[in-house]
């Protein structure tokens, strides 16, 4: 602890105003080799990719079991700051938060015989009674129930855009890639309900352009491409594709106008583009999105229905929107990492500054009292960069590790008190992440980039 007070019980701590975000307060494993992140995933047996063995090494995730990750404090920060995203997009067309029990009772899964159709993926259970389970994989069942309940609904109050962001659980035959396929994930799903077919293609359009528009903020490229409905049905889908090469699905694109199909729905020997006949290329991708309209598909089986204008009752049109949460940061890993630094989207990284003091030697106290001052007014100037800084206080550490340390982890800016930091007027080192740059800055000079 820099203060040298009583330590307490926070991890942010220190005198002053400000209280400091210490560095080795953090519960974060670190700096781990490539064999001993290897051998944490020895249950499940290898490492698959790029963004598993960075979590890993860099401290960002812990296996469990296999396909189940403890999320560490960074990654949650990071979890957190993609839902806040996630939940303006969806509400800004119109999406209504809920949270729904992942214990999902077995009936509702019989009604649409998906009990069976699922087969092993489905995490089965039973309580006391023996009542029969599933640990929520998706939610249509459930959500369409939910709305079926409510016996007196007008058309004049649809649409409802339901939504949530909770764990879906799925046994898959093969978890691996780490946070990319799970066994237990975060998936924000989102289920419509509207009045007509053509109410529910318009939000299905509306929805569309919202994942367009999250995406765009995260600078993340995707493709949106038509897709197969698979075992949750409907007539349209289409999924949204982040081009990288561990990507397990195939994509066929039209690199003249656009067009884009998952090839589970193509007929593999067609070579040319169905919508203006030039050639179709081949790419991998990582679907982080999935987009299905559903017409009357389980509104039909629940009764979930309405009184049009006419005083009739008629089936809600349906639409279901999934976005894999904890998938998309691992993807977003993946595309914007190096070899050996994590990279986040702007937007999505854990802390924004990371500020490191000089070693402990003979003439580090003033350019450490220098440092905590402009952690100090940082977090008074900048107030959008509240609660962004973290203090490498691990001054047993020369620069120079704890530097690379920050890069390993991606911060957006470091912050260096070295050698210029006791000349007048003091100098600090700042790096920034999405230049490459690297200036020498005065305090002013750090305030006013920052
Ligand atoms: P996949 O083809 O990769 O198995 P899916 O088509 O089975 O995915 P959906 O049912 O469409 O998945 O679920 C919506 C979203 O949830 C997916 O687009 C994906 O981003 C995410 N997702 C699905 N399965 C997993 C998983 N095992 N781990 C992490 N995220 C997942
Ligand atoms: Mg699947
Ligand atoms: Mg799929
Ligand atoms: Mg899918």
């Amino acid at each position: 602890q820099l203060s040298g007070r009583t330590p307490c019980r926070s991890h942010h701590c220190g005198p002053g105003s400000g209280q400091r975000l210490l560095l080795s307060r953090i519960f974060q494993p670190q700096n781990l080799r490539e064999d001993q992140a290897l051998s944490l995933e020895s249950r499940s047996g290898e490492l698959t990719c790029k963004s598993q063995r960075l979590m890993l090494q860099v401290g960002l995730i812990l296996p469990a079991s296999p396909g189940c990750y403890h999320l560490l404090p960074y990654t949650v920060r990071a979890l957190e700051k993609l839902v806040r995203l996630i939940d303006q997009e969806m509400q800004a067309v119109g999406g209504q938060k809920v949270s729904l029990p992942s214990l999902s009772p077995a009936e509702l899964w019989r009604a649409t015989q998906r009990w069976d159709l699922m087969g092993k993926e489905l995490l089965r259970l039973q309580d006391r009674h023996g009542k029969e389970y599933c640990l929520g994989p998706t939610h249509e069942e459930v959500v369409t129930a939910l709305v079926a309940s409510q016996k007196n609904l007008s058309y004049k109050q649809l649409p409802f855009l339901l939504y949530q962001v909770t764990r879906k659980f799925r046994d898959e035959p093969r978890p691996r890639f780490g946070l990319l396929r799970g066994r237990e994930f975060y998936m924000k799903d989102m289920y419509t309900f509207d009045s007509s077919p053509e109410a529910a293609r318009q939000t299905y359009g509306l929805v569309c352009d919202a994942y367009c528009s999250l995406f765009s903020r995260l600078g993340l490229q995707v493709i949106k491409a038509q897709a197969d409905v698979g075992s949750i049905g409907g007539t349209m889908s289409h999924e949204f594709q982040l081009p990288v090469e561990v990507g397990e699905d195939q994509l066929a694109v039209c690199p003249s106008c656009g067009f884009s199909a998952n090839v589970e729905t193509l007929d593999s020997s067609q070579t040319n583009c169905p919508v203006c006949q030039g050639p179709l290329t081949e790419t991998r991708g990582i679907e982080v999105g999935h987009t299905f309209y559903l017409g009357t598909k389980y509104s039909s089986i629940f009764r979930a229905q309405f009184t049009n204008a006419e005083g009739k009752p008629c089936l809600a049109e349906m639409g279901c929107y999934g976005l894999g949460v904890s998938r998309i940061l691992a993807a977003a890993i993946e595309v914007l990492a190096t070899e050996d630094s994590v990279r986040w989207p702007g937007l999505l990284a854990p802390y924004q500054v990371c500020l490191i003091p000089p070693k402990k030697g003979s003439k580090e106290a003033a350019a450490t009292e220098l440092t905590e001052r402009l952690y100090d007014h940082i977090a008074e100037a900048v107030p959008q960069l509240h609660g962004e800084l973290v203090l490498d206080d691990r001054t047993h550490l020369t620069i120079g590790s704890r530097l690379k340390d920050a890069d390993k982890l991606g911060y957006p800016f470091v912050v260096v008190a070295g050698k210029r930091a006791l000349e007048e007027p003091a100098c600090f080192e700042v790096w920034c992440q999405n230049t490459g740059e690297q200036l020498f800055l005065t305090r002013e000079g750090v305030l006013d980039l920052l």
